[in-house]
């Protein structure tokens, strides 16, 4: 686990959740393990206990402290790739299930909180592209057209408007997604592991799987200490933290840091001028930073940083520069905070989801898109594991497919991040 001490976030655990859990595995056999406490683990167990399965779920480290509960708390809907793109991609039929799926994505967590008055903060007041360059407007007109066409409640920014919701310096213009919002993630995460132990879900923290072994038409799930759970079927919900549980699955991923800083909360008479109305923005930039406020009012801004786990602040001072490019105003006010998590990309920027045995299932690669997607993956991920029928996902199943020299592609990915970080310095 990359946590480190000092990965000390904004986020906050809602009161006396930390006592609810320990390593403690008390089922000996059940219809479902999950390996994995992230959105994608709560949310598969929580669906699964809902249809009546008895389900175990496992994780290696403490709750949140995977990407789930270290993230921005951006909840946008939709992938990287807009409506024509997934249907040019993917054909007519997936490109349509998958499009209507991710537009839904959103929806997943803020009904989700409704519906079981989750004790998480949250604000559904929309998500800007911010666009930095006249290229990037074209291309948020393009996408405003296309997610138009299929009803949702999008719309351009020309540079005034820009200005006014965000505050911010340099952009040109931009587009404003009305579905998106912004969550704590950490008390996301923690109020769903509480609604699924509600369901009777025993949750074992700090307990690392470390092998699977397929026995009697089903699993044998053995952990760091030898302690083992038998299970019919397995979701590895490990994602950006995988590790060689499931062989080649970490090599079908490359996985980056994301890194965030939050200041001090800001001043009150700044509350007009920065995001007023608390939209969540992530801007056009190859290198893309993206930004919000913070329920406690601190602005919360992140970026990529160094593939290696951070050595102290100065591996943050990137961000802080660009803080105060954007919001010179801010230059006084204290990094009080700053924390950073992994994020797993694919090779063509899509969630993958694999099966590489009956009854063995996995799903990674949300390209630091994945509350929304994760969330609303629960459901149809559980109806599979519970019916078997492959009509109800809404991603093709796939090989596991390494990536032909990964321990290099890590390399050639931070080559590239220098250089698209030096592009984007050209134009600003
Ligand atoms: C800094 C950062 C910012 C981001 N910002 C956003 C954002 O604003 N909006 C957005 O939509 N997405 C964002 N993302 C991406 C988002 O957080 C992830 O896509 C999402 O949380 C993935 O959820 P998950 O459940 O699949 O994985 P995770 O939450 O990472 O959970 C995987 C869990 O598996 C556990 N595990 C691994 N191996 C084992 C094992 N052998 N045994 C037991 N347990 C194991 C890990 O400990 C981990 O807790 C961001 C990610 C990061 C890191």
């Amino acid at each position: 686990m990359t946590r480190e001490p000092a990965n000390l976030s904004v986020w906050q655990k809602p009161a006396a959740i930390s006592a609810a859990f320990g390593p403690v595995v008390d089922r000996g056999s059940v219809d479902l393990a999950v390996i994995g406490a992230g959105f994608q683990g709560l949310s598969a167990a929580l669906h699964a206990a809902r249809r009546g399965l008895s389900v175990q779920v496992i994780e290696a480290a403490g709750l949140g402290e995977g990407a789930s509960g270290l993230n921005g708390g951006q909840v946008i809907p939709g992938l990287k790739f807009d409506p024509e793109a997934l249907i040019a991609m993917l054909g007519p039929e997936r490109g349509a299930t998958l499009t209507e799926f991710s537009a839904r994505a959103a929806d997943a967590v803020f009904d989700l909180i409704a519906r079981e008055g989750l004790k998480v903060p949250h604000r559904r007041t929309g998500w800007i592209q911010a666009a930095h360059t006249e290229t990037a407007l074209l291309a948020a007109a393009q996408r405003n057209r296309q997610w138009r066409a299929h009803g949702a409640d999008v719309t351009l920014l020309n540079q005034a408007e820009i200005a006014l919701l965000t505050g911010a310096n340099g952009y040109k213009g931009g587009w404003l997604d009305r579905r998106a919002g912004t969550i704590d993630p950490l008390a996301f995460v923690c109020e769903l592991a509480r609604l699924v132990a509600n369901l009777g879900v025993n949750i074992a923290l700090n307990r690392r799987v470390t092998g699977l072994r397929r026995e009697d038409g089903g699993w044998r799930v053995t952990m760091a200490d030898g302690d083992e759970v038998r299970a019919t079927k397995v979701l590895v919900a490990t994602n950006a933290y995988s590790d060689a549980l499931i062989p080649g699955l970490a090599q079908s991923l490359v996985w980056l840091h994301s890194f965030q800083i939050a200041t001090a909360p800001l001043p009150s008479e700044l509350d007009d001028i920065v995001l007023p109305h608390g939209q969540a923005v992530s801007d056009s930039r190859r290198i893309l930073l993206y930004f919000r406020k913070s329920p406690d009012n601190r602005l919360v801004l992140g970026g990529r940083g160094p593939m290696r786990v951070p050595r102290g602040p100065e591996d943050w001072q990137h961000l802080e520069r660009a803080l105060k490019r954007l919001y010179p105003a801010l230059a006084g006010l204290p990094i009080e905070r700053r924390w950073f998590g992994r994020v797993a990309i694919t090779a063509d920027f899509l969630p993958h989801l694999h099966e590489p045995e009956p009854g063995l299932l996995m799903v990674a690669g949300c390209q630091g898109r994945g509350i929304g997607l994760m969330t609303a993956l629960g459901a149809p991920l559980a109806d599979y594991i519970a019916s078997g029928d492959a009509a109800v996902l809404p991603l093709p199943l796939s090989p596991i497919r390494p990536i032909p020299l990964h321990r290099f592609r890590r390399v050639g990915v931070a080559a590239r991040i220098a250089w698209y970080r030096m592009l984007d310095r050209l134009e600003r």
